[in-house]
């Protein structure tokens, strides 16, 4: 149970108070304990904490820091967790929690449209342990029930898939997961911790790069793993403290300033988001308009089922292929052309020639990854000037 807390309080109130520990001086703001490691009274009280360390106890940066300490019980408080672990990125989140669980000879059922490096860990890294691998389609629940098998240990996917916007059905799949034995991991990241609260939809484990919406002002690199304190504790921070992904005490101050608007911003980021959409929708010189909550989103009753918005992230297909996507990214003026996501400012990125070039073209085709598509993350500038400099950016093509 975290520091600091109470379970009744409400989501904004949970991301200002919740884990806060203060020192002796009681200072207002979180103190960073930018120090590796931490000195014993006595070479007894060294033994008796190497033994079990209680929860105001550290040893060493590497396995623990209050820092760090107070922004894992502050995103556990929101997420309705019992305990988290926090990470260097978000690939150290991803990577260690499926590494920590896997063993050679288990077999992993994934989405297939996934975030490159999340694809490359599953496709690449845990295969050559030992660790079988299957695709599926993320949306089609007898897929996800057909690959199932007796020595499937872990499903894994994206709440809603990059670029495409594809939206899980978490509460199908994770009773398709647990009825076969399996975890079910979620990297929740383009639903936000603010719409989407999968471990209450069924999910065992959630996972978060805080370097998108949770910073979500361009500074750090971080992750964290959220699940019960069993699997944190007994399966994950013995894997992490000792390979070396924990995070910084100083990136766990930022994250925790972090928390304290991420609910503002994500909802003004989705308000932006859901204006763009509904006012591009329809436009001559677009294929299609991506966004969970339009009327013609294949997911879209999934969406409103499970979301309580449709996050901060649209994507738009232009016509005229990667030709006519490059002029439109070149005339924007407010939008920087980059590939982070949840930021302040507002991102635009062309996933087949940067995020998912590594992809072969067929792949791309089956991921709906198409030469005019482009990602568009919502920052928090005004959703009139963005819709401006948009149009623009069209009518120039
Ligand atoms: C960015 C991202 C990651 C990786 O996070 P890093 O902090 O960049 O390591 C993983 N999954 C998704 C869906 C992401 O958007």
């Amino acid at each position: 149970m975290a520091k600091n807390t109470n379970p009744s309080w409400n989501t904004r109130t949970k991301l200002v108070h919740s884990g806060t520990r203060r020192s002796q001086y009681n200072e207002v703001s979180e103190s960073i304990f930018l120090t590796q490691g931490f000195v014993y009274d006595t070479a007894e009280q060294a033994e008796a904490r190497f033994i079990e360390s209680g929860p105001d106890e550290f040893i060493y940066a590497r396995y623990g820091n209050p820092t760090v300490r107070m922004f894992e019980e502050r995103i556990a408080a929101l997420e309705g967790a019992e305990d988290a672990f926090a990470t260097a990125s978000g690939m150290a989140a991803v990577n260690g929690a499926l590494a920590a669980m896997l063993k050679a000879g288990d077999h992993v059922v994934s989405a297939r449209a996934l975030f490159g490096s999340c694809l490359y860990i599953l496709e690449e890294i845990l295969t050559r342990y030992g660790v079988e691998v299957t695709f599926v389609d993320g949306t089609d629940l007898d897929a996800w029930k057909a690959a199932m098998r007796p020595d499937t240990k872990a499903v894994f996917l994206e709440a809603i898939s990059n670029p495409t916007l594809e939206v899980a059905d978490i509460r199908g799949i994770s009773d398709i997961a647990h009825a076969a034995g399996a975890l079910v991991l979620v990297d929740n990241v383009f639903a936000t911790p603010v719409f989407q609260r999968s471990l209450e939809l069924g999910a065992d484990v959630v996972i978060y790069s805080a370097t998108k919406h949770i910073d979500g002002q361009g500074r750090v690199l971080g992750g964290v793993i959220l699940g019960t304190e069993e699997f944190i504790r007994k399966t994950v921070e013995p894997y992490m403290k000792h390979t070396g992904g924990s995070m910084s005490p100083f990136t766990a101050w930022v994250l925790l300033k972090g928390l304290e608007t991420l609910d503002l911003r994500c909802r003004a980021q989705a308000d932006t988001a859901t204006a763009l959409a509904n006012s591009l929708q329809g436009h001559a010189k677009l294929r299609r308009v991506l966004y969970p909550t339009l009327a013609d989103h294949p997911q879209k009753d999934v969406a409103a089922a499970q979301m309580e918005g449709g996050g901060t992230v649209l994507s738009i297909d232009v016509e005229g292929g990667q030709d006519a996507a490059f002029k439109l990214l070149n005339a924007l003026e407010i939008f920087t052309i980059s590939n982070n996501l949840g930021d302040a400012k507002s991102i635009v990125t062309h996933p087949a020639t940067t995020t998912h070039q590594r992809l072969p073209d067929d792949q791309k085709a089956e991921l709906g990854i198409t030469p005019g598509l482009i990602r568009i993350s919502c920052g928090l500038e005004d959703a009139g000037d963005l819709l401006q400099d948009l149009l623009y950016g069209l009518e120039v093509i």
